[in-house]
């Protein structure tokens, strides 16, 4: 059994970067405290989504690209608008406020761009298993 597409929506969803089911994320986005708290394993897979130490740490580069995006992209926005006096607290506020979003996705990032690179033969030998019986096709 092939696993299920890749794509935005699983991506969006916060799912398994392999199976598309399994949440990576243990609580809500809303869930303040605990909107951090990443699962090990998927729990519908198995798969690991830390697959050494420290794999995370390079979604520190992906959330910067997107704050440096953001903040270009609120910058017009205020521009256009002819309120660019008020983008000195508008845009870090706002930042403030995508913390969790950019937490996650810069997250997710890492899961679907990097992981799939690095680790090949991981999502390869996942792919080609036969549920059915077990074996490899
Ligand atoms: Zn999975």
């Amino acid at each position: 059994m092939p696993a299920k597409r890749r794509g935005l929506i699983p991506f969006l969803a916060c799912k398994c970067p392999l199976c598309s089911t399994g949440n990576v994320f243990q609580n809500s986005i809303f869930s303040l405290r605990k909107f951090a708290d990443t699962n090990y394993n998927c729990p519908h897979c198995g798969l690991s989504f830390e697959p050494e130490p420290g794999f995370f740490f390079g979604a520190m580069y992906f959330s910067y690209a997107l704050i440096v995006a953001i903040i270009f992209l609120l910058s017009v926005l205020f521009y256009s608008f002819n309120a660019f006096e008020h983008a000195v607290w508008g845009i870090p506020a706002i930042i403030v406020l995508m913390l969790p979003l950019l937490f996650r996705y810069s997250r997710m990032m890492m899961l679907f761009i990097v992981y799939p690179l690095t680790y090949r033969n991981i999502f390869l030998d996942k792919k080609t298993e036969d549920p059915m019986d077990g074996s490899s096709v």
